[in-house]
């Protein structure tokens, strides 16, 4: 069996790093905001090549308190696209805004820059991007209609640690990067995690007192906070992983090479473009059987994942909300099929999933 991901193969190579992390952690007796937090934070800063950094109990309350962090009156507009992870769209949700679904390009799978311009309206605030799949998003017209409308850019990173656009990290772009260390992202933490990137100190002091019940000084409270604290331990776990993060991105790229040069036309493969350095958080292919494909593979021994299913206007929690027509989207979510490409999988695995396709 070839399984679409297995997490204990995955954090193997860092099981004896992670145990002298943790047991630094457990003598020290420091559990939560202390020196493990603050060094992944700087660390993760660095990386990314952003002046600040914010550890927070997990992506979608990056996703929230980046948006809080603006104070835009209830019922304002906030532009996301409408094929993403249901996260996105909730956290708008959470804060009293209006999520406003613009399509997505069919063959980036990530906002149609050409879209957004007419859904712009007086209350619109803001605009949530996703670099889905560990794609970025075409952020210079994106960025160019920010500044035109006078709108902040909060960029969804969960699945695009370490993936550029024209040599910019994502998370670097906009207002600010909302990263998940979700245990099966690239950088994924043993439990949930989560944090933001900024350039604006301003902006970063607001979502260190946020995630700790609005206080910046103890038991002195200036905003109507939270808890969503990254921990110790996990931050610890997020050191260790990072060091190895550009190992694991060229292991996926290397993977994802072998699928782009192996598998036949019939699918749908990922674009490439020089301008793009993508870090496959998925290895998406697109077919019109993909459901009877998904079977067959399955009866061939190999596990495969669809993400997503259900699009999110289509979401029973969120009936009755959109009136718009969604086709691409649809159209994305009926006949998206992701294939193994993980840390964890070997160049002779993927060999034989390229050769199973082919005799579909
Ligand atoms: C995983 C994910 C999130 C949410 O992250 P959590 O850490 O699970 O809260 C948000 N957006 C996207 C696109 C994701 O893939």
């Amino acid at each position: 069996m070839i399984e679409y991901e297995n997490l204990r193969l995955v954090n193997e190579p860092f099981f004896e790093s992670y145990r002298n992390s943790f047991s630094d952690t457990l003598e020290s007796g420091w559990f939560i905001l202390g020196n493990k937090v603050s060094s992944f934070e700087r660390e993760f800063a660095a990386f990314c090549g952003s002046g600040y950094c914010a550890g927070l109990a997990s992506g979608l309350d990056a996703l929230i308190l980046a948006l809080r962090c603006f104070d835009f009156p209830e019922g304002s507009e906030v532009i996301v696209p409408s094929n993403t992870y249901i996260a996105t769209i909730l956290a708008v949700y959470h804060n009293g805004l209006v999520p406003i679904l613009v399509e997505p390009d069919i063959q980036s799978y990530n906002i149609d820059p050409a879209k957004i311009e007419e859904q712009i309206t007086d209350r619109t605030r803001a605009i949530l991007v996703v670099h889905l799949y560990g794609k970025a998003c075409d952020m210079d017209p994106v960025m160019e209609i920010a500044r035109k409308y006078n709108l902040r850019v909060i960029e969804d990173c969960a699945q695009s640690h370490g993936a550029k656009y024209k040599g910019k990290q994502t998370g670097t772009f906009g207002d600010f990067g909302a990263f998940s260390f979700y245990p099966t992202k690239n950088l994924g933490a043993l439990g949930d995690a989560g944090a933001i990137t900024t350039e604006d100190q301003v902006l970063y002091e607001k979502v260190k007192a946020l995630r700790n019940y609005g206080s910046r000084i103890k038991y002195q409270n200036e905003y109507i906070g939270t808890n969503s604290r990254l921990d110790e331990v996990q931050a610890g776990f997020l050191s260790v992983k990072l060091k190895k993060l550009d190992e694991i991105t060229s292991h996926k790229r290397r993977l994802a090479g072998l699928y782009h040069e192996g598998l036949k036309t019939d699918f749908v493969k990922p674009v490439v473009n020089p301008d793009y350095f993508d870090v496959y958080h998925i290895y998406n292919v697109r077919h019109p059987e993909r459901d009877r494909l998904r079977a067959y593979l399955l009866e061939n021994g190999i596990k495969t994942e669809v993400h997503y299913p259900v699009p999110p206007h289509q979401q029973v929690a969120l009936a009755g909300k959109f009136k718009g027509c969604y086709p691409i989207s649809e159209e994305i979510h009926r006949t998206t099929l992701s294939l193994p490409i993980s840390y964890g999988h070997k160049v002779e695995e993927i060999e034989r999933v390229i050769e199973v396709m082919n005799d579909f």
